[in-house]
């Protein structure tokens, strides 16, 4: 069994020496539980967190503990009554080919799910995510303005089509030309601006002539900057993540900018609302996965996947992940 552990903490960005590959044999499961290969790995953002040993909503992976992640993968042998060989399933094996999981802990995708991988981004946790900090804290309505960073990747690409669904006009954010070119003319987001502008800030006030009602929050740093100024009185931030920063060992030099913030989020009555979409909507997923399901069917939604093959592969794709090297969902695949 082939398996990347955490060798060591990172200080800033993550390096391939944090990373340490090793092998070792293939466990047998126990009563109850199943042998699984791993077919896909999913790369997400979070994994950055659980590198460190800051206190956060979960754990940290432990040094010389598997790198943890979600996996799509196949059942290879099996002494749980509802699993048999063959079945996909949607588990947390982490980085690695095998994995002994409980079978109460696996969801089953059956014999011939139409695209497995899928389960890691838009029928997923990353869609998931979108569908419920957009809908229940975005509260979005026709006509408003949205505004979303990272609009590519599976979150920030789902935002903002479902914003479109909703009939708001959607500003994306994105890095490079690419990138945004694809959310206007495939996603159909109304304009997407390179935040690697030098004039950013002064693109995105003229992008926005009616100010922000809806910023969803994926990156923070200078986008959020240049967002503050241009929200509107009742505007809502669902604050999903901020992968600009996830690196920083220190806050930012400069002055103290909290006064700033804070007088607007009182002056503009503004609802700033953090979410992790596990611990806050878990008890929604039924209504998620079968609006999305429809939208998906139907094309309504499209869904864009950045598949890189082979387990060797993992450090350097999530590292560029981090980075915005990706284009769409960030999948390995790892086993046939
Ligand atoms: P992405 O695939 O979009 O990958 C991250 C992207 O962030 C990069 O591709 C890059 O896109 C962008 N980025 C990186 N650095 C910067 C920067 N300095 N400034 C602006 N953009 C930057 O990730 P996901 O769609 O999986 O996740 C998006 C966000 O949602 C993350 O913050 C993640 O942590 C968060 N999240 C939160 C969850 C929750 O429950 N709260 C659950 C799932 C995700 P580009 O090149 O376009 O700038």
């Amino acid at each position: 069994n082939r398996r990347w552990v955490l060798a060591s903490r990172p200080h800033g960005a993550p390096v391939n020496d944090n990373f340490r590959f090793e092998e070792d044999h293939i466990a047998t499961p126990g009563e109850g539980q199943v042998l699984l290969r791993t077919v896909y790995l999913s790369l997400d953002p979070y994994m950055r967190g659980r590198m460190s040993d800051t206190p956060s909503y979960t754990p940290p992976v432990k040094i010389g503990e598997v790198m943890c992640g979600a996996t799509v993968s196949r059942v290879v042998s099996s002494l749980h009554p509802d699993f048999a060989e063959g079945d996909w399933v949607l588990a947390y094996s982490g980085w690695q080919d095998y994995s002994i999981a409980s079978g109460d802990d696996v969801i089953n995708l059956g014999k011939d799910p139409q695209h497995p991988s899928w389960y890691l981004g838009i029928l997923g946790m990353p869609g998931f995510t979108a569908y419920m900090g957009l809908l229940d804290i975005g509260q979005p309505k026709a006509g408003e303005t949205l505004v979303v960073a990272a609009a590519t990747g599976p979150v920030g690409a789902t935002v903002g089509q479902i914003g479109k669904i909703k009939g708001c006009r959607v500003v994306g954010v994105a890095g490079g030309k690419e990138k945004c070119r694809h959310a206007v003319e495939v996603l159909g987001f109304d304009l997407c601006l390179d935040h690697h502008a030098e004039d950013f800030a002064e693109q995105l006030a003229t992008a926005c002539p009616q100010g922000i009602d809806i910023y969803f929050e994926n990156v923070g740093g200078k986008v959020f900057d240049a967002v503050l100024p241009l929200l509107n009185t009742l505007a809502r931030i669902p604050l999903c993540g901020l992968v600009s920063r996830y690196n920083d060992t220190e806050l930012p030099d400069g002055p103290d900018r909290i006064p700033l913030l804070m007088a607007t989020l009182l002056k503009k009555r503004i609802r700033l609302q953090g979410f992790i979409v596990s611990q806050d909507y878990g008890h929604r997923i039924n209504e998620f996965q079968q609006e999305m399901g429809k939208w998906v069917k139907q094309e309504i939604i499209h869904y864009r996947e950045q598949l890189t093959v082979g387990l060797e592969q993992v450090p350097e794709t999530f590292i560029g992940m981090l980075q915005g090297r990706n284009f769409g969902k960030v999948v390995v695949q790892v086993g046939p």
